[in-house]
């Protein structure tokens, strides 16, 4: 076995920046990675330097753990990586020029670390992979024009909206769009709670120069989920200085948010004017059509056909936001590819029936047995009675199905509503008009008319 104690090795460290090239997009590399420099490795430790103690801070949050995945695949003999601070150019301002009193602040914010994430952008977000309807054409056409034009024409750009609904997508696809861009302008992305946390490091490493330094000149600063700093106030008071200085020297600044400017929580007033004087935009819930686009381009993306039957049940079972819908359509693949099956309603259905239960948890069996009456034109009490008839049967049958795939009641309570039947009588049914669907095809747009008419109530 090797003696790792004292040993002293030869390092490439030229291809080891080559292999962090290839894990890293290429501004993370050139504005953080390619400012570090080598000291030596030794007894399994690679020993870097970083030109400030703001540079180190920024490289162990975001590129730690793919230095050392990086080092470990390609260097087995090493084991750890230790950063330090010296200075080798005149770019940053050494750390003991930085008179900033610790103990003049007395709180500290409550930042997890930790909690932190790799800063990298996700090649899928693009304004090309962006399906515009009229939910969320205006903050498409405003990132657009952030993108595409040198001077800000409304400063900042505020998107908000829910969960899900492409705040991130649209940020990413301007990152994207400035690297393509020939003037070279300088933007930073990252989250508020990166933006928390590097300000408290900064703090903490009396660094705070260069955090200045950085987030000032940079000529477009993005900060995603801006929420996160609600009652931070420190850091709120070195985000509106930021804001200020920027702003002041036309630089511009886009900022995504849950809510609207003036629904934020615990925010200071004079960050919320400020936003307010911008241009706030909003991404609307999504439309039917625009589920049905965005189904239909990631399909296309990930060359694969889904039947529109199948488009159609995903779009108008999953109304949440794009995520889910996504999530959905993704998992239809996977089990498509893994278990080798064709791709179709019924078995869209089955494997999306958590989902589907969840998406609808205001459907009542009540309201299906109802629907499922008028529908066949059978008495509503029918449905839990002991009458046997071909039509009241099967639409018997058609009712406890839809109950299945569109509540979260357990089979027993099916049974329950529908006259104290056992569960087994519930699954013989549901079992038989899943056979059915498969070659029986007025039956099977009945159903989904059904669906279509219960998901819209
Ligand atoms: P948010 O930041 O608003 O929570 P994201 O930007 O993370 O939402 O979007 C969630 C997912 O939905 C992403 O995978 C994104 O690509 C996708 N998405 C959202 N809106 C659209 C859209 N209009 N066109 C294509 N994909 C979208
Ligand atoms: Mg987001």
């Amino acid at each position: 076995m090797l003696d790792k104690e004292n040993i002293s090795q030869s390092f490439d460290w030229e291809h080891f920046l080559s292999l962090i090239q290839l894990e890293v997009d290429q501004l993370s590399f050139d504005s953080w990675i390619k400012q570090l420099q080598y000291n030596k490795a030794q007894n399994g430790v690679l020993y870097i330097y970083a030109p400030s103690s703001f540079i180190k801070n920024w490289i162990t949050i975001n590129f730690k753990s793919i230095i050392l995945d990086v080092m470990i695949k390609n260097f087995p003999y090493l084991t750890n990586v230790e950063i330090d601070v010296q200075s080798f150019g005149n770019s940053d301002l050494e750390d003991s020029e930085i008179n900033m009193p610790l103990s003049s602040l007395n709180v500290y914010e409550e930042v997890n670390i930790s909690n932190t994430f790799e800063f990298k952008l996700n090649p899928d977000y693009t304004f090309e992979n962006f399906v515009v309807d009229k939910s969320n054409e205006f903050a498409y056409e405003a990132a657009l024009r952030v993108a595409k034009q040198s001077q800000p024409s409304f400063n900042p750009l505020f998107i908000y909206g829910g969960v899900g609904l492409g705040k991130t997508h649209l940020m990413h696809s301007i990152a994207w769009e400035l690297m393509k861009d020939k003037q070279n302008r300088k933007f930073l992305y990252l989250t508020a709670e990166k933006f928390a946390v590097l300000y408290v490091m900064a703090l903490r490493e009396k660094s705070i120069m260069s955090f200045k330094e950085m987030f000032r000149g940079t000529d477009i600063l993005m900060i995603d989920d801006f929420q996160f700093i609600a009652g931070k106030e420190q850091t709120q008071e070195e985000f509106f200085h930021t804001f200020n200085s920027l702003i002041s020297q036309g630089k511009q600044i886009v900022l995504t948010a849950d809510k609207s400017p003036l629904s934020l929580y615990k925010i200071e007033e004079r960050i919320i004017s400020r936003l307010q004087a911008g241009l706030p935009v909003s991404i609307n819930a999504t439309t039917y059509e625009l589920r049905v686009g965005i189904l239909e381009s990631k399909a296309k993306n990930l060359n694969i056909k889904i039947p529109k039957d199948v488009i159609d049940f995903l779009a108008h079972t999953i109304t949440s936001n794009v995520r889910e819908l996504e999530g959905a359509l993704k998992r239809i693949i996977s089990y498509h590819r893994i278990m080798n099956v064709k791709i179709d309603l019924s078995m869209s259905m089955t494997l999306l029936d958590d989902v589907v239960k969840y998406a609808n948890k205001n459907i009542s069996i009540e309201l299906i047995q109802k629907k499922v009456a008028e529908h066949y034109n059978i008495k509503l009490v029918d449905i839990s009675s002991i009458k046997k008839d071909k039509s009241t049967s099967t639409a018997r049958h058609i009712a406890m199905y839809l109950s299945k795939q569109l509540t979260k009641a357990s089979l027993p309570e099916i049974g329950k509503k529908f006259g104290g039947r056992d569960h087994t009588t519930v699954i013989y049914s549901v079992n038989k008009i899943t056979e059915k669907l498969k070659t029986d095809m007025n039956l099977d747009s009945d159903i989904k008319l059904l669906m279509n008419v219960l998901q819209k109530m």
